[in-house]
């Protein structure tokens, strides 16, 4: 992988991937869009200064989520190299399986966990601080246009961070889902080989079910 080191955080290796800086780039791009929609008084300045916040405080997210399953990985007795923040998200560069079906399924857990417990703080607190704007709105686009930087902010990581939360509970490899799914069959009584094939066909179900809704 072309990645390089950007520090070390609890004493683990933050590196990011050359696919990030294209994903970082697009994104600040999209979000520019969306908030001088949501802000047509805005100046481009302002509007490109929170969609380039916007898109750090994202992969702060990420790498939040990443930092989560590396910790409980190395409590479980695991080492952990480094994380690395690439085109999709982040991945946790953990050395060998993990010790038992408990271990693995709280290392897999952790990561959605973190993500909708921060969707719901950034919910919560948008809700706090936006809360008296919203109430005079007549519409939603209205509605945003009131909020203000730190708002607008906020009124977009809750509902993102929740959907990779949710995103990455369904349960196919290589989502956090499909590793959770194993820990359950490998804890009620497979060995971790046949977990893991019977989550990878439950993984191609879900492929199908996606290509024949995605087809009407
Ligand atoms: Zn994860």
């Amino acid at each position: 992988m072309h990645a390089f080191r950007i520090g070390k955080l609890l004493g683990l290796e933050i590196r990011i991937d050359w696919s990030w800086v294209f994903i970082f780039v697009l994104l600040t791009w999209n979000l520019s869009s969306i908030f001088s929609r949501w802000h047509p008084d805005w100046s481009p300045a302002e509007t490109f200064s929170v969609a380039l916040v916007a898109s750090l405080l994202f992969f702060g997210c990420i790498l939040l989520h990443e930092l989560a399953h590396s910790l409980v990985a190395r409590r479980h007795g695991l080492r952990v190299r480094s994380i690395t923040l690439f085109l999709f998200g982040g991945i946790s560069n953990i050395e060998h399986e993990p010790p038992s079906a408990r271990a693995e399924f709280f290392i897999a857990i952790v990561g959605p966990i973190t993500s909708i417990l921060l969707g719901v703080g950034f919910l919560a607190a948008s809700l706090v601080t936006a809360g008296v704007s919203l109430a005079h709105a007549d519409t939603a686009l209205n509605g945003y246009a009131r909020l203000g930087p730190l708002e607008t902010l906020l009124a977009w990581l809750g509902p993102i961070n929740l959907t990779i939360g949710a995103f990455n509970l369904i349960p196919a490899f290589p989502l956090d889902g499909g590793r959770v799914l194993r820990s359950i069959l490998w804890g009620i009584g497979d060995d971790l080989r046949t977990s893991t094939r019977r989550v990878s066909a439950v993984g191609q179900m879900f492929g199908w079910l996606l290509i024949v809704t995605g087809s009407r």
